[in-house]
Formats: structure tokens, C-alpha cells, sequence
């Protein structure tokens, strides 16, 4: 068995300390934490990096904490719009689902539409019954939303009316969850799975469900899980532009993630981050924020999570 190797990261932006209690980022480095335990269990026992990247997301989806699955941000209609998609390095397969409203876990629906192998994104109405008839999980939408959300909900609108939505928290606004792993065979594999953000227009499609933008996966190269205003993330087509430095101009991962999230996206003033690991299981975690939510196992098996600057030693 190769190296193995799993990052994960829950969302990046300002993340003012004062935005949580103690208590919640506690919480939610706690669920980072079982996010990687999923995830390196699935790694550690010989298993796929598609198994363990989706089981980590599960569990980030099953918490308050992030803003994905139960948790997950409203849009302007005050509903849910969840996206989420899976990449598989060896085969460049992938599969997502946009605008979906009642299936619990989108990360396993977007497996599902992958190994349909019909298509490569099924959104709306047609991913809810797509995911009911595989036999998912399917909640009410009222399940997703959280006492957090309606208020980042209500001070956003405020803040519109009072024109300075520009000065609204980074956790009245955005977030995400995702996890890239190198398994034991060499293969490489991404998933991200998100609410998009606060506010955002009824139908609005991010960057989390779409191959080569959100999420990213290459065997031999390396694998992208991206989180930030997802607009940008699609015209930059960032999975895609990272894997091709690393490939093309034969940049480190470190270095190709570095140049894309604080080079370019940057320099556009887009607040953004990602999650990437190589072939070699070396592993970037990129932010231009203040922090991002964020975790990852070496191949030696240590276990780290984030939120700012401060690194925890699991
Ligand atoms: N990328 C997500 C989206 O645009 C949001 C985020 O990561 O903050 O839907």
C-alpha cells in the first residue's frame, strides 16, 4: 500500500472570533476531527479515497456547524438550495446535484448520480426523486434550517436594506464543506457539498456541484476541494486550474494551490480558500481570509485541525 493521505475544510471567511461562542469553536474543531476519523478510517483500512472523502463530508453535513446539509445557509425565499458533488481521480468520473431540497446527505446523492453514469449534474426536483428512488435518506426541507441560519438570514436582509451588505460577518454570508484523500492504490478523489451562501437568488448554482470549479480530481496530479464566492471559483474553473499548474508547469501543489487562491482570486478581492493533496500525498490548505475551517491527516497518520492561524494537534 502507497501513502495515504485526507484533508477536509468547513468554509473559510473572516470568522470573527466574537461570531461564535468558545464553546462552538470547540464544537466545531470536534466535528472537523470526526470528520477526519470517517474519513482516515476508511484510508487506513485499505478502503477508496471516493468512500473515505464521502464519508467525511457526511459528517460535516450532519453538523450545525458548517454550511452544508443540517446547518446549511437560506436563500432569499428564506429556503434551501443545496449543492454538493464527487470527482474520482482514476476514472475523471464525476457526479453532482444542484438546487436540491430534501435529500439529507447531497454528497451521497451526488455518488449515486456518478455511478448512474447518465449524467454528470441533476438538479432541482429531478435530483430530489433521482436521490429518493436510489434510496437516500429524504427530509423535510425544514430539517436543514437552524436558529443561525434565520438570523444570518434576517441581519443580511437587514444589512441590504441599510446598504451595507458589504460589511455583513463572513458568517452571516458563506461557507462549505469538503475533503480531498489519496488512498492506498494511488487514487485520488474530491467532494464538496454546500448551502452556497446567505441570501443568495432563488436558483442560484455555485461552484460546489461542478467538476473542475468546487471540486477536482486527477490520479497522478492531485485532488481540489474549494470553498468562497463560488461565481469565481467557476470562471477560474480553480479544481481544474490548480491541477494544471501542477501538472503543466510542474509547480508544487503548495505552490500552484498558493498562486490560484492567494495570487489570482486575491487579487480580484474574492475571499477564498481550498483543500488539496497530491499524488505523493503532500497536502495544501490555502486560505486568503482571516481563517477557514480546516483539517487534515499526513500520510504518518497525525491529525491536525483549524480555524485561524492556531493548528491543533488532534
Ligand atoms: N462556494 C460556495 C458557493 O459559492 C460558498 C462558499 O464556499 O462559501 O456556493
Amino acid at each position: 500500500m502507497g501513502p495515504v493521505a485526507l484533508a477536509i475544510h468547513g468554509g473559510c471567511g473572516v470568522m470573527a472570533k466574537l461570531d461564535l461562542s468558545e464553546e462552538e469553536w470547540v464544537a466545531a474543531r470536534a466535528d472537523l476531527a470526526r470528520a477526519l476519523a470517517a474519513g482516515w478510517a476508511v484510508l487506513r483500512a485499505g478502503g477508496p479515497a471516493l468512500d473515505a472523502v464521502e464519508a467525511a463530508v457526511v459528517v460535516m453535513e450532519d453538523s450545525p456547524h458548517f454550511n452544508a446539509g443540517y446547518g446549511a445557509a437560506l436563500n432569499t425565499a428564506g429556503a434551501h438550495e443545496l449543492d454538493a458533488s464527487i470527482m474520482d481521480g482514476a476514472s475523471l468520473s464525476a457526479g453532482g446535484v444542484t438546487l436540491a431540497t430534501r435529500i439529507r446527505n447531497p454528497v451521497k446523492a451526488a455518488r449515486k448520480v456518478m455511478e448512474a453514469g447518465d449524467a454528470v449534474l441533476l438538479g432541482g426536483p429531478a435530483a430530489d426523486d433521482f436521490a429518493r428512488s436510489a434510496g437516500l435518506a429524504m427530509v423535510e426541507p425544514d430539517y436543514f434550517t437552524t436558529p443561525r441560519r434565520v438570523q444570518a438570514l434576517a441581519a443580511m436582509k437587514a444589512h441590504r436594506a441599510a446598504g451595507t451588505a458589504a460589511k455583513a460577518s463572513e458568517a452571516e454570508k458563506h461557507g462549505t464543506v469538503g475533503a480531498v484523500a489519496l488512498d492506498g492504490r494511488g487514487h485520488l478523489a474530491a467532494a464538496t457539498s454546500t448551502g452556497g451562501y446567505n441570501d443568495k437568488p432563488a436558483g442560484r448554482i455555485g461552484d460546489s456541484p461542478i467538476a473542475g470549479a468546487g471540486t477536482y480530481a486527477r490520479d497522478g496530479v492531485c485532488a481540489v476541494s474549494g470553498t468562497g464566492k463560488g461565481e469565481y471559483f467557476i470562471l477560474h474553473a480553480v479544481g481544474h486550474e490548480v491541477a494544471s499548474r501542477v501538472a503543466y508547469l510542474g509547480e508544487s501543489l503548495e505552490a500552484a494551490a498558493d498562486k490560484v487562491i492567494r495570487g489570482d482570486l486575491a487579487e480580484v478581492k474574492v475571499g477564498a480558500g481550498l483543500v488539496a493533496v497530491g499524488a505523493d500525498g503532500s497536502i495544501a490548505a490555502p486560505y486568503n481570509t482571516d481563517g477557514m475551517f480546516r483539517g487534515w491527516v499526513t500520510p504518518q497518520g497525525e491529525t491536525f485541525v483549524a480555524s485561524h492561524a492556531e493548528v491543533f494537534r488532534v
